[in-house]
């Protein structure tokens, strides 16, 4: 895996009051708050993440958004943007995840707003790309999962995309108990690094962070990171437990 340092991420979507939070956060800080040889990230939902910035300080988890907005501030009810995330402890935030483009109208367009409203926010995007089951059945996965990145990261740098994280999330795995197999999802993971080579060259491509996301759990997150283009996990319902995710996070 060259010299990636893995990274494994918990989405906790739209769970956990304040108190279920820090009851996580907390356990979560004795389990693996002073891990070495993996990167941690935590998504909240937006009410939780002073709460948890504050049990996990001094730490070495990290904190992320689960989205923001492109402007920095104004009057956009209901909308957070990156100096607000930051103010609030996140160095990351999650973009463009299947649920907000299904449910939310993300587009790749939206997607690419708001990776560079989190870059010059100083947040890492961790940018979610995937091809729903029915573009899988018909044999599109490549070409939508190339237009996703094409269109999400249209008139970034090199210097930019480096400084990224790019979750690759088959959105028939996700939340359904499906893993897409070893295979599968190396093959995606390596197309999208050959993306990166083509667009950005060698290097940059060697240095991306590439996640896998997709009903991750400790029994499967091994075989999965032994993969050469997976450097990580992006974690929805197995980090709700910190149990469970840090069984994910402690692979080895
Ligand atoms: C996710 O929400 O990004 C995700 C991968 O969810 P799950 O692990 O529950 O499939």
């Amino acid at each position: 895996m060259a010299n990636r340092k893995p990274l494994i991420a918990g989405n906790w979507k739209m769970y956990k009051t304040g108190p279920q939070a820090a009851e996580v956060a907390s356990r979560l800080k004795s389990l693996v708050g002073d891990i070495m040889d993996v990167e941690v990230m935590v998504a909240p939902p937006f009410t939780a993440l002073g709460t948890v910035a504050g049990i996990l300080k001094g730490s070495v988890i990290r904190i992320g958004g689960q989205d923001l907005f492109w402007e920095a501030e104004g009057a956009y009810t209901g909308e957070i943007s990156a100096p607000m995330l930051k103010g609030a402890g996140c160095t990351h935030v999650i973009i463009g995840h299947s649920e907000r483009r299904q449910y939310f109208g993300e587009t790749n367009a939206t997607v690419n707003r708001k990776i560079r409203a989190a870059l010059l926010g100083g947040l890492i995007p961790v940018l979610c790309i995937g091809e729903s089951e029915a573009e899988r059945d018909s044999g599109q996965t490549f070409s939508v999962v190339q237009k996703q990145l094409e269109e999400g990261l249209e008139g970034f740098s090199s210097d930019d995309v480096q400084k990224m994280t790019i979750a690759y999330e088959p959105v028939w795995a996700i939340g359904t108990g499906k893993t897409a197999t070893t295979d599968q999802a190396q093959e995606v993971h390596e197309f999208i690094r050959g993306q990166m080579e083509t667009a950005y060259g060698n290097s940059v491509a060697k240095a991306v962070r590439i996640l896998y996301g997709g009903s991750v759990k400790p029994e499967n997150i091994g075989e999965l990171m032994a993969m050469p283009d997976i450097d990580g996990a992006l974690v929805g319902g197995a980090s709700l437990d910190a149990d469970s995710f840090a069984g994910i996070v402690r692979y080895r």
